[in-house]
């Protein structure tokens, strides 16, 4: 994924209002499913609960309606069992028998069927006999009512129309007329049967038959029948249509279809019931559900918030150191390829300004890397203050910093901000409690000038600053081609040093004998590197092992000087073999442990062992350097302060550490005799070094007239081409074997 630096000043809120918009989606989404998944729910339940209700009213209906159908096919039933009988035509037609009649046809009918009406009507349809609630009604009306009267006409048509004699031919029943009317203001079912011999035996005229009339009123037994045995709560009949809205009803109709009035009753309906049971229930559920989804919502805005939150933390960190925050070197690029992208469109011109702050590394050692890191970010507001808004500072690593200035018109404009940034670092700098001086060096390459590319224009940058730290700190550089060419030589030997350190035939070890000042003895060798190239020839050691610094192969120089002075010198007869060690060698971790086992390897003692270091490297160095030097010195090697004087430090101070030997500059030597104050100052070095019981080397000694001064003084050893040169290990074998005083001497050559 590439991951890309927010642009503006990015903050958490600002992104998440941005991102926002999946979370609202994803929010809006789920509580639609919630309002659907309810309505569904809801929806479901009373559509079922309406089914049941509904299939409920439907089965009500029809069982009224059988009861009704059942109710009225079963009066000409009851009937049946006295219309064809040869008594009743006896007792009526032929000679009206009230008390008979009263018995068998009107009592009878109302105990034992519970007709609630019974009229026999003779063949004109006259009222012969009435009953009515199970007792005989006195003086009846001639006319029956008008139900029965249609009813009774009607039959007597049928009859008349051969119903009968289709009944005696065995073809059908008894003809009856039957239907629902109202009587007396009431619903009921009427129904007409002629009376009809059942027997041969008595004969009977066409048109003269009489009739019963039975009426079962539907409003009062049926209704109660209705209720008990069909379950139908508060059943009753209505003419009026006075109708609750609770109420299910049945239309009561005529045969005709005349509707005359209904049934009216409450049903039991199981869908409402249910309804109303687990409404509540369904209702709570929802709700929960409805608020586990709004806590779930929330939640997932909360965690989403902090994803966020701690993403837009990380892609800042990403992009920006974390003591400054400062872009770092990957926003940095990004930046310059934003600007450069401009600039190729031909509308301005910018600088690009690496710079490397001198002598942080030492405020780091002597004040602390808490007051390291203060001394940054104080540099950081500084460098801030004098840039111009569009600018980019970003810091590129420990002591690093680099800038894009934007929209150059001129040289000068770049000149006059690296003087700023100069004069602003130059200033003192007060960090807890200590107070710092660091200068700064620049290197500058302008675009387009120096190209449109970022890393050309990077690199033509990274050689200028390398040419401002060479020329001596708190300094600035344009980048020009020449400088180019002499990073690309140092490339070219980096790599021709490669080479001859896999060859290992072209370097070498050399020799310099150090001579006791007494007596002019021998008493010990340096050991010193020789590259000889077998194109250009001899390499300077102060050209190759800056190098082989700078480019990480000095361990493989170390070792390689180490074993070449073991093998060689470890056989001679000389005190001291003396090795010169780089600061980033003792800074090492592990350097005291592996020379130690290379003197154990090669069977030398610690105690034969020097090894050189200079001023810089034992006051710059670090808590791992210390460690080393104390643990080589507890073992037996012994320790001197190489190129003593040039490193300005104060002289008393010196004297304090812990050093075996120094060695006087070869650049105080070289006045001495000629100078007084070079003398001076060599003679109380000597003086204050015996005071605290450190022994004097004097090195570059080239006259008689410097040797006989250093003697006189009492300089305790002495090294110089006077004496001898370095010189070849095959020579030096020649010299110790001549134990010769010095070379100069022995005629021989130098290496
Ligand atoms: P140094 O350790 O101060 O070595 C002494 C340098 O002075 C040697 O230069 C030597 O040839 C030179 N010299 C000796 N006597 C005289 C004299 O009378 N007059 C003059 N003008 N010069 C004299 P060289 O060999 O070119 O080494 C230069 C520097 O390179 C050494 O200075 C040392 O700092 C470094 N060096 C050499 N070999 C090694 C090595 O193996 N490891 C490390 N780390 N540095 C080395
Ligand atoms: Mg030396
Ligand atoms: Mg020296």
């Amino acid at each position: 994924m590439l991951l890309r630096p927010p642009q503006a000043t990015s903050s958490a809120a600002h992104t998440i209002g941005a991102r926002a918009t999946p979370l609202r989606a994803l929010a809006i989404a789920c509580v639609l499913t919630f309002i659907s998944a309810t309505l569904l729910v809801v929806g479901a339940v009373y559509w079922s609960a309406n089914k049941a209700d509904w299939a409920t009213e439907q089965r009500l209906a029809q069982t009224v309606a059988t009861a009704l159908k059942e109710s009225a096919a079963k009066i000409p039933y009851d009937q049946e069992s006295v219309a064809f009988w040869d008594e009743a035509v006896i007792n009526t037609r032929n000679a009206f028998n009230e008390t008979w009649v009263n018995v068998n046809l009107g009592v009878w009918m109302y105990d034992y069927f519970k007709h609630d009406q019974v009229n026999i009507l003779d063949a004109n349809n006259h009222v012969r006999y009435a009953m009515a609630g199970g007792a005989q009604v006195r003086d009846p009306a001639q006319a029956p009512d008008a139900a029965i009267a249609t009813l009774a006409a009607q039959l007597r048509q049928d009859i008349a129309a051969g119903a009968l004699d289709l009944y005696e031919a065995g073809k059908s029943r008894v003809p009856r007329a039957e239907d629902i009317a109202i009587l007396d203001g009431r619903p009921a079912v009427v129904s007409v049967m002629p009376l009809v011999p059942h027997s041969k035996e008595i004969a009977q005229a066409r048109g003269t038959e009489f009739l019963i009339a039975s009426v079962r009123f539907l409003d009062s037994s049926f209704v109660r029948d209705l209720a008990r045995s069909r379950l139908l709560d508060g059943v009753r009949f209505s003419r009026a249509g006075d109708i609750t809205s609770r109420e299910q009803s049945y239309p009561l109709k005529t045969k005709s279809g005349e509707a005359i009035g209904s049934f009216a009753w409450t049903p039991q309906l199981p869908g409402t019931d249910i309804l109303r049971e687990i409404l509540p229930v369904l209702a709570a559920g929802l709700l929960g559900i409805g608020m586990v989804i709004t806590l779930l919502i929330r939640r997932l805005r909360r965690t989403y918030t902090e994803v966020v939150v701690s993403e837009s933390e990380a892609t800042h960190l990403a992009f920006h150191d974390t003591l400054t925050s400062l872009p770092n070197r990957a926003y940095f690029n990004d930046r310059l390829e934003d600007a450069l992208a401009e600039v190729s469109s031909g509308r301005s011109q910018l600088a690009l300004m690496f710079l490397d702050l001198d002598r942080f590394k030492q405020v780091n050692d002597t004040l602390g890397h808490a007051a390291g890191d203060a001394l940054i970010c104080e540099i950081t507001a500084r460098l801030q203050s004098i840039l111009k808004p569009g600018d980019v500072l970003a810091r590129m690593g420990g002591d690093e910093f680099a800038i894009v200035m934007r929209e150059v018109k001129d040289r000068m404009e770049v000149e006059s901000l690296c003087g700023g940034i100069l004069s602003v670092i130059s200033r003192p700098f007060d960090v807890l409690g200590g107070q710092a001086v660091v200068g700064v060096s620049i290197g500058i390459a302008i675009a387009p000038a120096a190209g449109l590319d970022r890393s050309e224009l990077a690199r033509k940058a990274d050689i200028a600053l390398y040419q401002a730290k060479k020329n001596g700190g708190l300094h600035f550089e344009f980048f020009t081609e020449d400088m180019s060419q002499t990073v690309q030589q140092r490339r070219d030997l980096e790599v021709e040093l490669r080479r001859a350190l896999d060859s290992g035939n072209e370097i070498e070890v050399v020799f310099q004998p150090l001579y006791a000042a007494a007596q002019l003895e021998l008493s010990g060798v340096e050991a010193l590197l020789r590259w000889n190239h077998p194109r250009t020839g001899p390499v300077s050691p102060y050209t190759f092992i800056g190098l082989a610094e700078e480019c990480g192969l000095i361990d493989q120089l170390g070792d390689l000087v180490l074993r070449g002075a073991c093998a060689a010198a470890g056989a001679w007869d000389v005190d001291t073999i003396s090795i010169n060690v780089s600061a980033i060698q003792l800074r090492k971790g592990d350097f005291a442990e592996r020379v130690l086992d290379v003197l154990n390897e090669m069977g030398m003692p610690p105690q034969r062992l020097e090894i050189e270091i200079t001023e810089s490297t034992l006051l710059g160095g670090s808590d791992a350097s210390a460690r080393n030097l104390k643990a080589l010195r507890a073992a037996g090697v012994r320790v001197s302060l190489d190129d003593f004087g040039t490193g300005y430090s104060s002289l008393s101070y010196l004297m304090r550490l812990e050093v075996d030997r120094i060695k006087i500059d070869r650049s105080f030597v070289r006045h001495v005799g000629k100078s007084a104050q070079s003398g001076s100052i060599v003679q109380a070095i000597v003086t204050m070094a015996h005071a605290v019981g450190v022994t004097v080397v004097a090195e570059g000694v080239e006259t008689r007239e410097q040797q006989d001064f250093l003697i006189g003084i009492g300089c305790d050893h002495l090294q110089g081409y006077l004496l001898s040169p370095p010189l070849s290990a095959l020579r030096m074998v020649e010299l110790v074997a001549g134990k010769k005083t010095h070379a100069t001497d022995s005629g021989i050559e130098a290496a």
